[in-house]
């Protein structure tokens, strides 16, 4: 392997403060490059697709707690909602009713993170703001007892200015105390602040993030 995966997690995981956590995005890497950071003992890793991440799934250990990182279509659901520890990236209330119609399919509670939509790319999928608040007022994901959010998520702007990345991570976090505060204050398991990759996760530790989500400083680049 020419990427030292366990030297890199190494220093990821001695750069994080206590109290964050690290998902390990191994998409497009090999189940191999899996191993060797399983091996050093993590288990968190986000993959992005629903054919690549069912893959690794058969042939690595069964106590890995997959993230589903990426955008994920309604009609995948059904196929990652057996297993899949988190997702971390809703966007829509129907993709929320989904997860909890195919949670109940599989008796199950299923933790997801709402992604929200601040970078000015508009590549970038996510619910805004006022969507976000919006749907959490209308109050109708109350019901959906499947489905446990556990935070809020979110990708900078793919910039060089540290200052806007900054500026978004922090709006994200203001937010975050906003949501906290109306509707999850009794509500322990709503605390996550997934923001921060490979380039941008030093500052997501100045901007209150609990989950950072680092592929390329650990796995090297990807050939997709
Ligand atoms: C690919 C990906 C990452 C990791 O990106 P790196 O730059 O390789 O660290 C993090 N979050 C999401 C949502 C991704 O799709």
């Amino acid at each position: 392997m020419e990427y030292n995966v366990k030297d890199n997690l190494k220093k990821v995981l001695d750069s994080l403060p206590e109290g964050v956590r690290l998902v390990a995005v191994s998409k497009y890497h090999p189940a191999e490059y899996i191993m060797e950071a399983y091996e050093q003992g993590h288990r968190i890793f986000g993959e992005s697709h629903e054919q690549e991440i069912r893959q690794k799934v058969d042939v690595l250990p069964k106590d890995i707690e997959w993230h589903f990182i990426g955008h994920l279509q309604t009609n995948k659901v059904k196929y990652i909602a057996p297993y899949i520890s988190m997702i971390d990236a809703v966007d829509s209330l129907k993709l929320l009713r989904e997860i909890n119609k195919q949670a109940i399919k599989n008796n199950r509670v299923i933790n997801v993170l709402l992604e929200l939509h601040i970078a000015e790319e508009e590549t970038k999928y996510g619910f805004s703001l006022d969507n976000c608040r919006q749907m959490l007022a209308e109050g109708e994901w109350r019901e959906l007892k499947n489905v446990r959010i556990c935070g809020l998520m979110m990708m900078a702007s793919y910039v060089e200015d540290t200052e806007v990345i900054r500026r978004e991570m922090l709006l994200a976090s203001d937010f975050f105390d906003e949501v906290k505060a109306k509707y999850f204050a009794d509500d322990d398991t709503f605390c996550e602040r997934s923001w921060g990759m490979s380039h941008d996760y030093p500052i997501a530790l100045e901007c209150h993030s609990t989950m950072v989500r680092i592929g390329t400083t650990i796995f090297g680049p990807r050939v997709y």
